[in-house]
């Protein structure tokens, strides 16, 4: 395979945009290598700037859950770009897109567009605090929520792959206020709630993590979230970024049936172009200025195109049942066929899977939490995610991070992605 442009581009790249890429896990740094540079996507594949062709299984970190380049997205961005690109004024399709979203997602009355999942976070927290009046909030031991100061503490997704899970920049004054706890312990979270009696506006968590590389709630876990928040009048937010619109149309608060106060969203309700939101109940949602006095803004909030890509992208999962089907049947293929190839080379590791979002955790321990999650061989995994790309099959360059599926895997890729799993095993162990 031959990749000397994208190795001209990223040595390019290093001399002007700071290790070379605009978000950190891009350079390869967990899996060696230089990265590749992309020029074109289509459907189930990526192609670099060398002409190389991978079988997609990343899918942009999540949105592309059609696969790329769908049809009906791509002709609905360029009408919305026939009227221009961006207004800063409310337009008919923010509104349209917003009662989508209200009935889709069942926690949802009221939602506000922003542009990024970090932005949706943030924003949240905010308001939680000036709905409940406190200052804490709970944060969960290897979940990711974007990059707001307040988030960086023992953060997961790039954070940890890069060793900087606790960010240097945040300051003492900021960090005191985000309380950890380990995920699936309601002990952790009654002890804190003890500790800080009410002074705790917001528990949020990503519901089903797929930072730490993607682990399961324990029956029951979610449920006893939910109480202990009602009780203590904590505000509860599942930051439904990767969750949203893939595990159900209505995310995982759909799926597992525990309906949180408030709900981040981002990834795939942009349908690839930036965009992230906020919602939850009316009584909280209606603290957001100007309703109330909680300020939160946005130059390019609902922009009009990246609304119309959002809008195609969420009426069409609205509208087609089926994709999740077809989704949950190819994330068990993909699984239960790692699964016994693995059996069969006499190797033990743990694969965490639940419909289009996957992880291989090269541990023999079951991953449960961040902890465990942390016991995976990471050099191991390098080998084995270059190993992969070697046979044209692009996974997330980490072992910190779930893979997302799209609809665009036929069953014929299914066999090409497990053959090239074999192969990939026979080599590196
Ligand atoms: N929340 C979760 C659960 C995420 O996975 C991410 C990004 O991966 C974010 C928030 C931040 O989103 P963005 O990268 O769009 O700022």
């Amino acid at each position: 395979m031959q990749i000397s442009e994208s190795k001209r581009l990223f040595a390019h790249a290093k001399t002007v945009i700071p290790g070379g890429v605009n978000s950190p896990v891009r350079a390869f740094r967990a899996v060696g290598g230089d990265p590749i540079f992309i020029s074109k996507a289509d459907g189930a594949y990526l192609y670099d700037a060398d002409g190389n062709a991978y079988i997609e299984m990343i899918n942009s970190w999540g949105p592309m859950i059609l696969g790329h380049n769908h049809p009906l997205i791509r002709e609905a961005v360029i009408k919305a770009m026939e009227s221009g690109t961006s207004f800063g004024a409310p337009t008919a399709r923010e509104v349209e897109i917003a009662a989508l979203i209200v009935n889709m997602v069942p926690s949802v009355e009221k939602v506000r567009m922003v542009n990024s999942g970090t932005e949706a976070t943030m924003s949240a927290i905010r308001v939680a605090r000036g709905y409940t009046g406190r200052d804490k909030f709970i944060k969960l031991e290897g979940h990711y929520h974007g990059h707001g100061d307040s988030f960086l503490i023992a953060a997961g997704s790039g954070a940890i792959t890069m060793g900087n899970p606790d960010s240097p920049g945040v300051t003492s004054g900021t960090a005191k206020d985000t309380l950890l706890a380990p995920y699936n312990d309601l002990q952790a979270i009654e002890n804190l709630v003890v500790a800080n009696d009410g002074e705790i506006a917001a528990l949020i968590l990503e519901p089903v993590p797929g930072n730490m590389g993607l682990c399961l709630p324990d029956p029951g876990y979610l449920q006893g979230l939910r109480d202990i928040c009602t009780r203590e009048g904590i505000v509860l937010i599942f930051d439904e970024v990767m969750t949203g619109f893939r595990l159900a149309k209505g995310g995982a608060q759909e799926l597992f049936g525990v309906i949180p106060d408030m709900t981040t969203m981002g990834k795939i309700i942009g349908g690839g172009m930036p965009v992230g939101a906020y919602g939850g109940k009316k009584e909280i949602m209606e603290f957001v200025s100007p309703a109330g006095p909680v300020y939160q803004a946005g130059t390019l909030s609902g922009n009009p195109i990246a609304m119309a890509a959002g809008l195609t992208m969420l009426d069409y999962l609205d509208t087609h049942p089926e994709v999740y089907s077809r989704l949950n049947e190819i994330g068990m293929q993909i699984a239960s066929g790692i699964s016994s190839i693995n059996q069969s080379l006499g190797l033990d590791f743990t694969i965490n899977q639940l419909g289009s979002m996957y992880s291989l955790f090269f541990t023999q321990e079951s991953v449960t939490d961040f902890e465990s999650a942390k016991t995976s061989d990471t050099a191991l995994f390098g080998k084995y995610f270059q190993a992969m790309l070697h046979r044209g099959v692009y996974l997330a360059p980490s072992q910190f991070e779930s893979l997302f599926l799209s609809t665009a895997l036929s069953d014929d890729l299914i066999g090409k992605i497990l053959q090239a799993h074999e192969e990939s095993m026979k080599e590196i162990i």
